[in-house]
């Protein structure tokens, strides 16, 4: 007989336990970089709605008292950009891509212009608003232009250019990076995030442990993890070989697109069945989105989200819960010094459907 999927919880070679249930947010934050490259133009986006959503959520994070880790491209750091005039064209610091799938030039869909014009490929205003933020938030990094790095394109000297010149502007915000959220959750080239300072990467949802179980098996186990999440199916973070923590997602918030027109209570009852199992297990609760996640229907969609961050205050003011940023979390990890490098790279399962 197979160990009954409530044995442990999922526990790879390289996780390590955590004292108490924690609940991790992040969100991508890439206006029209996220969708500038991509070929099937299927995700409804609506870039103008986005500044007023972001403002909305941080409203909730600082009710809520939720410090959230926000991933965000390097280029909306700036607020304008533009050639040199010497015909450089713009970003001469960066090594660009040349996808076998993309016709033009990676920079050729950068306006070279500035927020006022463009303000879909600028977003100085936003990260201002991000670290106003009453209740601190995390600014981490997007990548700069939102480069899809397992693509073999992609070159190590491509990812160090992304990566530098993510740190320079952040640095010049006076920000220090310390997490990364891979674009289109395309992981690879782990070890250039330690080289380049940072501490964690979001990595992609683990395989639950029954995944290998006969179909009828697997199918009701999926059913009853839906309504009661098991124990096998907890998550914790985990160390790559290089040193930076994998904080894997857990659970995209993407209400609109997977439940269509139910009632925002039933949007939130799966994820505070997530928060409940991770107080229950001493597990990570790891729930992503991008802000047009929330645009795509807002104001059910906050409802939604207020009720998530509302059990999660609860939780955490009854003392089972933990509210972290993914850079807290990796440095909480480091301080304890819990974890000893394994053999294998670590890399959980990148999940479907997200950019
Ligand atoms: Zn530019």
């Amino acid at each position: 007989m197979t160990a009954a999927p409530e044995a442990a919880v999922a526990a790879g070679p390289a996780t390590v336990p955590l004292e108490v249930g924690t609940c991790v947010i992040s969100i991508d934050t890439e206006l029209a970089w996220g969708m500038a490259h991509r070929r099937d133009g299927s995700v409804r986006h609506r870039f103008e709605d986005e500044r007023e959503v972001i403002d909305r959520i941080l409203g909730l994070f600082a009710r809520y008292e939720i410090p959230a880790t926000w991933a965000i491209v390097g280029h909306l750091f700036l607020d304008r950009c533009g050639g040199d005039g010497d015909g450089a064209g713009p970003h001469p610091e960066l090594v660009t891509p040349r996808y076998s799938w993309l016709d033009e030039e990676w920079l050729a869909v950068d306006p070279c212009s500035d927020l006022e014009r463009a303000p879909s490929w600028y977003g100085r205003d936003i990260v201002d608003a991000i670290v106003a933020c009453p209740v601190p938030q995390e600014v981490a990094s997007h990548g700069f232009t939102h480069v899809v790095v397992d693509d073999p394109a992609c070159t190590p000297e491509v990812f160090a250019s992304e990566l530098r010149a993510a740190v320079r502007v952040a640095g010049e915000r006076g920000l220090a990076l310390r997490s990364f959220v891979y674009p289109r959750n395309a992981i690879a080239q782990i070890p250039l995030l330690a080289e380049h300072g940072f501490r964690c990467y979001r990595g992609g949802r683990p395989v639950p442990p029954f995944a290998g179980e006969p179909a009828w098996r697997r199918r009701a186990l999926a059913l009853v993890d839906t309504v009661r999440p098991l124990r096998g199916s907890a998550v914790l973070p985990a160390r790559h070989p290089s040193g930076v923590w994998n904080v894997p997602q857990t659970y995209l918030f993407a209400p609109v697109e997977r439940g269509g027109r139910l009632p925002p209570a039933v949007w939130a009852r799966r994820p505070i069945a997530r928060l409940r199992q991770a107080a229950r297990h001493r597990s990570l609760f790891h729930l992503w989105f991008h802000p047009y996640n929330v645009t795509a229907d807002p104001e059910r969609a906050l409802v939604a989200l207020d009720r998530v961050c509302a059990a999660a205050a609860r939780l955490r003011d009854a003392g089972r819960l933990e509210v972290v940023t993914m850079g807290d979390l990796a440095a909480r990890l480091d301080a304890a010094g819990e974890a000893a490098p394994v053999p294998g790279d670590g890399t959980a399962q990148p999940s479907a459907g997200c950019s």
